[in-house]
């Protein structure tokens, strides 16, 4: 852990400009953002209806009615004005911040005197906040919404919101000083790396500090949230978590003995969040030992080849080392998120570009897969095998969905995927002292600074799929600093040119390191990325005898749109080689790659009963795989990544 950590670039100084990133960039103000606000007012026709708009209505006073939908449904409007500040960073839209700015004053007027936020408990249960925190998802919500605060102050230097949150965030801070809440934790985590958040901006100690305690005390004894439901002030919320159990919410042991990723994989991984900020600002080492431990574990036992965790339907949550079915799993998108999030702060306080790789593969596969291309639809789960017809209601399967939804009850995901693509620039880059880390190998323009003179760099990018990357840095005054571009682990046989001279820069961590007093240069890189198969740890018993395609930081996958039905009938030939061929006319222009193999004949077995002793009669056949992020993007069909081989 260094000193110093690498910072995000501020939203402002960097231009997403990328073949491949920026229709889903676009799509974010054109449609994700205008979407969103109609589902939070429920006028989207045939979707479920989100009440959370009416919510803070009713709970300010304004409408009569009562409270909606699930009881965290306030962060859905907190995730959608933190997405609406970052896109206001980068295209300014006076109509939308117009509409921000009046959702904020509602927000307002929702809070109560004391600073209290949460429409469910102000409007269901007044006089009974913080009196389940299992499962009341209060100190959750705040957490979002402080997120949300301090993005739209960063950004409009507004600071109407940060204001109204910062009263929230002290009388958090009040509140669980007290002795009645001295060893309590939040149920779900989140406000613990918002905390850290709202310290950043204010400088404010007593923010870190709370964030730090929240931290500390999870897993300890007495374990809070285990005893809470026998105090006569308790009040029922929900009933999803009675009785409690501790791994659920990393609540079995203090954090630092924790070695495994255990429970509710969203609420580990924004714990682990907070853990990677708090270990750097206290310099704590062990605190950072115990990241670096719960890192390894999910990368090296518990992570899907697409960047999800969370393998089981049953509470969403990790299970064991390598369990990892690809049909009835969880691996919720806003778990990749929270992935992502964790690995770019540890990448941020290391230097290290390995936690770059997994954020990459989290959000170039599984996040991306949670949006469809026109943005209008999302997945929670995402399976990496589907049978459509298997996927039914009152089952094991119901919660895998073969098909995008317009929008959820339980609305976490679109709003979270809506703020992870309009903050993508915090993903390319990190600022460090006298110098500047390039860690996406996306197109984009980037201005910064080195010793105090302006720098700017025009990144243009052939990825995901050729790799071949050219930067053009420019300076009016000649500027001193160091310049760090990523070499992927997939990229064979890199080299660099630097102004067409063939450069052999010293590699740091992942990151090829570029010292030079910048005016006016040209850095190439080109790597060879061929799509190859990829096998599974044996351990992993869902994956035995069978291949997935990567190329590059894509998972591929079969799709029944191009390979008729039945993928588990197909057999791929791993010793035949796979062919490469752009598509512009696949899926908005996408790589198509295709393998031989053979597939199961199905003629004669309608007929016949279940089982027969003659094995089945295989016959040749070719198969075509597309981007796993983009499945589901035609008609509803079979979807498989780990295909048989031979
Ligand atoms: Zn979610």
């Amino acid at each position: 852990m260094e000193k110093k950590k690498l910072q995000t670039i501020s939203l402002n100084k960097i231009g997403v400009d990328d073949s491949f990133w920026g229709k889903y960039i676009s799509l974010v103000t054109k449609e994700i953002i205008p979407y969103q606000w109609s589902a939070l007012n429920d006028e989207v026709k045939d979707a479920e209806k989100s009440h959370c708009i009416t919510n803070f209505k009713v709970a300010a006073g304004l409408e009569e009615g009562t409270f909606e939908g699930f009881v965290f449904q306030d962060t859905d409007l907190a995730k959608w004005l933190e997405a609406v500040a970052y896109s206001l960073s980068y295209e300014k839209n006076e109509e939308l911040e117009k509409l921000a700015d009046e959702a904020i004053q509602l927000i307002g007027k929702a809070q109560e005197e004391n600073g209290y936020l949460d429409t469910y408990f102000t409007i269901l249960e007044p006089g009974k906040q913080f009196c389940n925190l299992k499962e009341g998802h209060e100190l959750y919500t705040a957490g979002h919404m402080i997120e949300a605060a301090v993005a739209y102050y960063k950004v409009t230097g507004k600071d109407e919101f940060l204001n109204i949150m910062k009263r929230t965030a002290d009388l958090i801070c009040e509140v669980f000083h007290r002795e009645k809440y001295e060893n309590a934790v939040p149920g779900h985590e989140e406000i613990e790396l918002a905390l850290v958040k709202l310290y950043e901006v204010t400088g404010e100690e007593k923010y870190l500090s709370m964030a730090k305690d929240f931290v500390e005390r999870r897993g300890t004894k007495p374990n809070y949230l285990e005893e809470e439901s026998g105090k006569d002030w308790y009040v029922d919320v929900w009933h999803d978590a009675n009785p409690y159990h501790p791994p659920y919410g990393q609540a079995h042991l203090p954090v630092r003995q924790q070695k495994t990723a255990e429970g509710h994989a969203v609420r580990a991984v924004y714990l682990y969040c907070a853990m990677a900020d708090l270990a750097f600002f206290s310099q704590d080492k062990s605190l950072f030992d115990a990241c670096e431990t719960l890192y390894k574990n999910i990368v090296e036992k518990r992570m899907y080849i697409t960047g999800g965790i969370g393998s089981s339907g049953i509470l969403e949550r990790f299970t064991t080392d390598y369990d990892l079915p690809n049909a009835s799993n969880y691996a919720e998108s806003c778990a990749s998120i929270g992935l992502a999030l964790f690995c770019r702060r540890m990448a941020q306080i290391t230097g290290d570009a390995k936690y770059i790789e997994t954020m990459e593969t989290a959000l170039m596969n599984t996040v991306l897969a949670g949006i469809a291309m026109d943005g209008k639809s999302f997945f929670y789960v995402n399976p990496l095998e589907v049978w459509p017809n298997a996927c039914m209601e009152k089952t094991s399967m119901e919660h895998v969905k073969p098909v995008r939804q317009k929008w959820f009850g339980c609305a976490c995901c679109p709003p979270n995927i809506a703020r992870t693509l309009a903050s993508l620039g915090e993903y390319i880059c990190f600022t460090g002292e006298d110098s500047l880390w390039i860690n996406l190998l996306a197109g984009a323009e980037i201005s910064t600074e080195l010793k105090g003179k302006k720098v700017n760099i025009k990144m243009d990018s052939s990825m995901p799929w050729e790799g071949k990357i050219r930067l053009q840095i420019s300076a009016k005054e000649t500027a001193e600093g160091s310049l760090y571009i990523r070499v992927p682990e997939y990229a064979r046989n890199p080299i660099f040119t630097l102004d067409g001279k063939k450069a052999v820069p010293g590699i740091e961590k992942g990151y090829a390191h570029f010292k030079e007093d910048w005016k006016n240069q040209v850095i190439t890189l080109e790597f060879s990325m061929e799509a190859h198969f990829a096998y599974a740890n044996p351990n992993v018993r869902a994956d035995v005898g069978k291949a997935a395609v990567v190329k590059g930081p894509l998972v591929y996958c079969l799709e029944e749109a191009d390979n008729g039905e039945n993928l588990s009938g197909i057999f791929v030939d791993v010793k035949e080689g796979l062919k490469e061929n752009f598509r512009e006319d696949l899926l908005g222009g996408a790589m198509e790659i295709t393998a031989r193999g053979k597939r199961v004949v199905k003629k004669d077995w309608e007929k016949e009963s279940l089982y027969r002793l003659a094995p089945v009669e295989l016959e040749e056949t070719r198969m075509k795989f597309v981007p796993y992020c983009h499945w589901g993007n035609r008609k509803t069909g079979e979807m498989a990544v780990w295909v048989k081989y031979w």
